[in-house]
């Protein structure tokens, strides 16, 4: 049989080590997965040949025997798990079958682009030369005004980015080898050049996925598909279909939920692949409000998942979270509403149920530590970042314009110069001496363990501690202070 890799993977060199990062796409994993040089190069030889040819030019290559490399390679044809080889970890599906009169022939890169001469191997994840995700953010006008907002809009709802600015940042960024480019508002479709934008991106090989709460018209969604933009769906947030609980929630009027479901029918109509985004608050957090969108949903031609999610304490809309957050004991019925909605296979995907937000202060210690121990590695700074409409880049969606997380601006310094700057630098690889001390990780053994690359979520430590307690541990590790402010859901 013919194999490839799969084109749905990028793979990368960096010092000592390779990479391979999903391309942009829907529910494919942002994570990396490092690997080592040698089986970068190996990976090379899968252009779209017969395997036992492949097999035969590796052995030939690198002088070693056939029946190692079929040992080595074969679990990887199409794997269905993630594979662990020693020190390196291949993502699912990474050699995939090739089709020679369906798939486009793969590019092929010369295995010596993963040469390792005089490097030392480092298999461990480090930050890498050069962003591999970026997350522009074109504007904070909205024509809703959620109650659980967390964007940072006030005083900056007219920021706008420049065309030129986008334009150069798309730019830098594919030469750069970016890999993702995604777009984000407040509203996409309300910034006044996303036609240019959008075909830009697409021009360049990204694939700009969205997140919209705006209504469209017809003739946005057929100018959307003229532009190609469909490989992944639209992500449309909608929380409930019972018309009072939505104007609660959004502020908007009453004509609202008319045009939000003439949407969906037009997408339909126009077969675009959309997902459903569901946030619970206090106004829709009921098995009613759920039942009122399944109804709808079950009608759906081009719905391809719908992700149900808490909405979590927002650092930014000045309202107390015990005015908006959903209930506990709400949140576990809805759960149980959707497990049994996933058991009657009427969707071709499986609905994520929300989870009730941990009360951290409540937790054991060797609670906090299971969780911790399994935290997400964060990826801005690492491997990410994310700009600002105004051109300034920080590390993360929802720390907009704290000044700590400001690596620069785009109007004066390129992506390349901002990636390498003394600042960037100085946050990812964070000095124990420069924490001040009435933060446990000031005097903490773990320090080097816990900050070399994984990182805390800064975004959580500011939401639990302030603003100004960025240095603070991460609210699940067990040496975190209790947690002043209000932010679980009780
Ligand atoms: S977050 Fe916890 S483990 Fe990490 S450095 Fe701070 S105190 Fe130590
Ligand atoms: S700070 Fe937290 S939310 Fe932001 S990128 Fe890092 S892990 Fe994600």
């Amino acid at each position: 049989m013919k194999y490839i890799v799969n084109p749905q993977y990028v793979l990368r060199k960096e010092e000592g080590k390779a990479i391979i990062m999903a391309r942009q796409g829907y529910n494919t994993p942002a994570i990396l997965n490092v690997i080592h040089p040698l089986y970068a190069m190996m990976l090379t030889f899968f252009d779209g040949r017969e395997v036992t040819e492949i097999y035969k030019d590796i052995s030939s290559y690198f002088s070693i025997e056939i029946e190692k490399v079929e040992r080595h390679l074969t679990p990887l044809l199409d794997n269905d798990t993630v594979i662990h080889n020693g020190s390196s970890i291949f993502p699912p599906h990474i050699l995939v079958p090739y089709n020679e009169n369906k798939d486009t022939k793969p590019k092929r890169i010369l295995p010596e682009y993963f040469t390792y001469e005089g490097e030392v191997i480092d298999l461990e994840l480090s930050r890498l030369k050069a962003p591999v995700e970026i997350i522009c953010n074109l504007t904070l006008q909205c024509v809703t005004s959620c109650v659980y907002c967390y964007a940072d809009r006030k005083g900056n709802q007219n920021k706008k980015m420049s065309l030129d600015l986008i334009k150069k940042i798309i730019s830098e960024a594919h030469e750069m080898g970016v890999v993702r480019f995604k777009l984000m508002g407040g509203e996409v479709l309300l910034y006044p050049h996303w036609e240019a934008v959008v075909r830009l991106l697409t021009q360049y090989g990204y694939q700009p996925d969205i997140s919209i709460k705006k209504p469209l018209t017809e003739d946005e969604i057929i100018k959307w598909k003229a532009l190609g933009a469909t490989k992944d769906p639209i992500q449309i947030s909608l929380d409930t279909l019972i018309e009072s609980h939505l104007i609660n929630i959004l502020k908007v009027t009453p004509d609202y939920l008319k045009k939000i479901k003439e949407t969906f029918i037009l997408l339909d109509k126009h077969q675009i692949p959309y997902v459903v985004h569901t946030v619970l608050n206090r106004y829709n957090d009921s098995v009613e409000d759920m039942q009122s969108l399944y109804e709808f949903f079950k009608e759906r031609t081009s719905l391809q998942g719908w992700m149900i999610d808490a909405a979590k304490c927002s650092m930014y809309n000045g309202l107390p979270y015990a005015d908006y957050r959903a209930r506990s004991e709400n949140t576990v019925l809805i759960r149980e509403y959707i497990k049994q909605i996933n058991t009657e296979g009427v969707f071709n995907f499986k609905i994520k149920a929300p989870i009730v937000l941990w009360d951290f202060n409540k937790l054991s210690s060797a609670d906090k530590e299971k969780i911790f121990n399994k935290r997400h590695l964060c990826s801005g700074n690492l491997c990410a970042l994310y700009i600002l409409p105004d051109g300034k880049v920080t590390i993360c969606e929802e720390l907009y314009w704290h000044p700590h997380f400001i690596l620069g601006d785009l109007n004066h310094h390129t992506l390349q110069e901002i990636w390498d700057s003394p600042k960037a630098k100085e946050l990812f690889y964070l000095k124990q001496s420069d924490i001040p001390q009435d933060s446990p990780c000031s005097n903490c053994e773990d320090f080097t363990s816990c900050r070399k690359y994984r990182h805390i979520c800064w975004r959580d430590t500011i939401l639990a501690y302030g603003k100004d307690k960025w240095y603070y541990p991460d609210m699940a590790c067990p040496k975190a202070p209790q947690i002043p402010n209000d932010i679980s859901m009780q």
